[in-house]
């Protein structure tokens, strides 16, 4: 097994859902981590958590789409840790959910400016000190809506699509650096996004509502993405740079 301790990870997104369980798993793997996010209550609990069974965490309150932020958490990491080995950069939003033809000009900015402008900062921010040091591994969150189009959300598989897009490209330009970019796309996974607009009443009834569309007849947990960022970080993924990984129980197989 290998030795993760000072090595250091920058978790997006990092106060819910997947980036909250990829942030439990890291630190149990023995990474150091900055959990950024925009809710700043949502932060504090996943501190509170990892600190809790002997994790380092710190937290770093941001908006990923506005660059003066970004190059906040990208300084505070450094003045914290002084490198940054892994950047999981996760953090979006899903939008509204309605045909293309009802969707506004807002609400499909909002997306792509989360989505695409957030990762694309990051990536931009956190690239130049990788370089540096010589090492790096970048996993952004895309989603299956980068593969098929998702009817009734345009702009978040439009997002998607394009962060699968600035993955291949940073991966080519960063190749001979010893640092790897790399995509997931997660299926149908148990956190609130994709919980909450279910039509049930418990959450045994939605989870069997979302089992339906998958063939393996199980939604994902977020483990299940933690488990995969985790592979991507460690050096077991070594030649793998430029992908863009399913992980989704088959339904992109389709
Ligand atoms: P979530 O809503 O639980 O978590 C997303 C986090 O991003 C939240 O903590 C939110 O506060 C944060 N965030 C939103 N906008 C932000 C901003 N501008 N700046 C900083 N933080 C911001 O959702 P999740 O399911 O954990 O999703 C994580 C990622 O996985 C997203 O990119 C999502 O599109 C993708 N994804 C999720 C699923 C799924 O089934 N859950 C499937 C495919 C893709």
């Amino acid at each position: 097994k290998e030795n993760m301790n000072d090595h250091v990870v920058i978790i997006t997104g990092a106060a819910n859902g997947l980036g909250r369980a990829t942030g439990i798993a890291a630190a149990k793997a023995g990474y150091k981590l900055l959990l950024v996010d925009i809710d700043a209550k949502g932060l504090a609990d996943s501190k509170k958590i990892i600190n809790a069974s002997g994790g380092v965490a710190e937290v770093y309150q941001a908006n990923v789409s506005l660059e003066q932020e970004v190059i906040g958490y990208v300084t505070y990491a450094m003045t914290v840790f002084g490198r940054i080995d892994g950047f999981f950069n996760n953090a979006g939003i899903l939008g509204t959910t309605t045909p293309l033809t009802d969707t506004d000009v807002v609400s499909f900015d909002r997306v792509l400016t989360v989505n695409v402008k957030g990762v694309f900062l990051g990536m931009k921010h956190i690239i130049p000190i990788m370089q540096k040091q010589g090492n790096g591994s970048i996993v952004n969150t895309a989603s299956m809506g980068a593969v098929g189009g998702l009817p009734g959300l345009a702009s978040y598989s439009a997002s998607k699509h394009a962060v699968v897009g600035l993955t291949k490209v940073a991966a080519l330009e960063v190749a001979k650096s010893g640092i790897r970019v790399n995509s997931i796309l997660p299926g149908t996974i148990t956190t609130e996004m994709a919980l909450k607009d279910v039509p049930a009443k418990t959450l045994a009834e939605k989870e069997a509502i979302l089992a339906m569309s998958v063939p393996q007849g199980k939604a994902g947990k977020p483990a299940d993405i933690a488990n995969t960022v985790l592979f991507l970080f460690s050096d077991v993924s070594a030649h793998i740079t430029g992908i863009t990984l399913p992980v989704d129980g088959g339904i992109t197989a389709q």
